[in-house]
């Protein structure tokens, strides 16, 4: 399974994920029709799939225009409001790509329809906007119990396991994080890597669950009030 980030807006990735054997082609949360479907152009592949992990339309704007351009099929969370969803996905679901099977969990914080999909035999997650490297997303429609758990139910994965979340902000979480927990080497040794790799406009994802365990203070915290402390902190935090 090879995977290609793909740029848009100011800050997120839409994720192409490619099955070798069956040469077909998923893209996970097109917010944006244009960039993605040009990337595949110059990969030589063709969107068979559209893999929505919420609503909102900076993950779901380009679904309707890749469907008119290529026919592939739009996934998406059940509860949600996903233009042109065809399959409804929730917890237990399974998505597939040639071989590859994806199973859903319903990670309820950040809108409450989000989902994760979990390629356990690859060690692979598409984690939207529910975990970023070092931070979380806003909650937005659900509660801060909901969110730790949906944090945990990630980081419960093996540590190895690949984490592919939507958005470029491991910086800015970097900073806030070593805010946060000032004492942890691993953490700081982290803010400095990512402050390399964005002085060249590099990706610093994916990350691993290792990485996070290690370095996410919203996944260290200890129990919900806990994170519900460090995520009003971090709402108000200018770095
Ligand atoms: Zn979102």
């Amino acid at each position: 399974m090879e995977i290609v980030a793909v740029p848009a807006f100011s800050d997120n990735y839409i994720w192409l994920v490619h099955d070798e054997t069956s040469g077909e082609t998923a893209v996970v949360d097109p917010g944006d029709a244009a960039p993605a479907l040009a990337a595949v152009q110059r990969l030589g592949w063709s969107i068979d799939q559209v893999w929505n992990t919420h609503w909102h339309p900076d993950h779901t704007g380009g679904n309707l225009a890749i469907k008119e351009a290529t026919g592939a099929r739009i996934w998406g969370p059940a509860s949600g409001r996903i233009p042109g969803r065809e399959v409804a996905l929730a917890e237990g679901d399974e998505v597939r790509l040639g071989d590859h099977i994806g199973r859903v969990i319903e990670v309820p914080g950040h809108t409450l329809d989000h989902i994760a999909l979990i390629f356990d035999e690859e060690l692979v997650a598409f984690v939207g906007d529910t975990l970023f490297a070092m931070g979380c997303g806003r909650l937005f429609e659900g509660t801060p119990q909901q969110m730790y758990n949906s944090l945990q139910r990630i980081s419960d994965l093996p540590g190895e396991a690949r984490l592919y979340p939507a958005h470029e902000y491991s910086l800015s979480n970097a900073r806030f994080a070593v805010h946060a927990d000032p004492g942890n080497r691993a953490l700081s040794d982290r803010l400095a890597e990512v402050q390399a790799l964005r002085d060249t406009h590099t990706i610093t994802l994916p990350t691993t669950v290792a990485q996070e365990r290690e370095t996410n203070p919203f996944v260290r915290a200890s129990n919900w009030e806990e994170f519900a402390r460090l995520r009003a902190a971090k709402d108000s935090f200018r770095s």
